[in-house]
């Protein structure tokens, strides 16, 4: 339960952390708090030292992408009135959430206390009848702001969203028509976006002249329905996105990589799924963790593309 303030406040700051679900909801966050005339502090692209810091703070057996989230978190310490971590449980039945963005409220409050730093939060759970729409009236009136303030200001930052979307998807259409080698990158945004981890092999693919596809760049709700053929129990969300993405591009690519972060829950079992099944299209499983170093990445990247290569006689 978020606590009421009695009043609106005046030049408030709200930091977001460049992390996990934020390279999902970038566009939405921000655009709603500038809405509401609130200014947001970003915490800056991950770097070694980001990395580090939030594996400082964070037990070991967590995921590469939960450290990372961890670092960016404590630099935003003390720059903001408020850090933003959202919980997002679940968006309906059999339409999970990873358990990572059910505790991290919890665990930034607990883990940060002795800083003084105050959190803000907003709570999705389809599955009890809290809608996104919901979570943020409910954030918003929160901070002191009316009913219809909030109202006005999540349904222009959804419209934001939507056509971000739109452009996004847009974008990787003519990417799906090209020539040469395409390969189709299938993991969460926040592996794939992420400026340290992800974004590297996306260069280091067009630096050797492949055309890069994202599995999560797709139609969600067609993805979600198409995601059956691969696997008709997957409960969650953002995999099940994924494996519709695959099943809805497997067939215009040369081949696939799927990439995670190490030790991922979901991805592990996931895409051992896919490596049995997957039997008729080159696959490469990518896991990366905080020793990964770039030419180790690039050397099983170039091989994986000879491969293809070579199959396809283009070698
Ligand atoms: S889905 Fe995997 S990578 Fe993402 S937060 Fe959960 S454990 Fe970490």
């Amino acid at each position: 339960m978020i606590l009421m303030r009695d009043r609106r406040p005046e030049g408030l700051t709200v930091g977001i952390p460049q992390g996990l679900l934020y390279h999902r909801y970038s566009v939405l966050w921000s655009a709603f708090f500038k809405g509401l005339g609130i200014t947001p502090v970003y915490s800056g692209p991950t770097s070694r030292k980001v990395l580090e810091e939030g594996a400082g703070v964070e037990v070991d057996e967590t995921c590469l992408s939960a450290k990372i989230y961890m670092g960016h978190v404590k630099a935003l310490i003390g720059r903001c009135d408020y850090i933003f971590v959202p919980r997002v449980d679940t968006f309906g039945h059999f339409r999970d959430m990873c358990v990572r963005f059910q505790a991290l409220y919890d665990q930034c409050r607990n883990l940060f206390r002795s800083t003084g730093q105050k959190f803000l939060t907003y709570n999705v759970d389809g599955e009890f009848g809290i809608t996104e729409e919901m979570a943020f009236l409910e954030l918003g009136q929160s901070l002191g702001f009316s009913k219809g303030e909030v109202k006005k200001a999540y349904a222009a930052a959804k419209k934001e969203e939507q056509r971000a979307w739109r452009e996004k998807l847009k974008a990787q259409e003519p990417l799906l028509k090209a020539g040469g080698t395409k390969i189709l990158l299938s993991g969460h945004s926040y592996v794939l976006d992420d400026p340290y981890v992800g974004k590297p092999i996306t260069d280091f693919l067009r630096s050797i002249d492949v055309t890069a596809i994202r599995a999560d760049v797709v139609n969600r709700e067609l993805a979600l329905k198409k995601s059956v053929e691969l696997s008709p129990t997957c409960k969650w969300e953002v995999s099940r996105e994924l494996l519709g993405g695959i099943a809805l591009y497997r067939d215009q690519v040369d081949g696939i990589i799927l990439v995670s972060a190490f030790p991922c829950g979901p991805d592990a079992m996931v895409n051992e799924l896919l490596t049995r099944k997957l039997k008729d299209i080159p696959l490469l499983n990518l896991v990366l963790d905080a020793q990964s170093g770039a030419a180790g990445v690039e050397t099983r990247l170039e091989s994986f593309v000879d491969i293809i290569r070579l199959k396809k006689g283009a070698l």
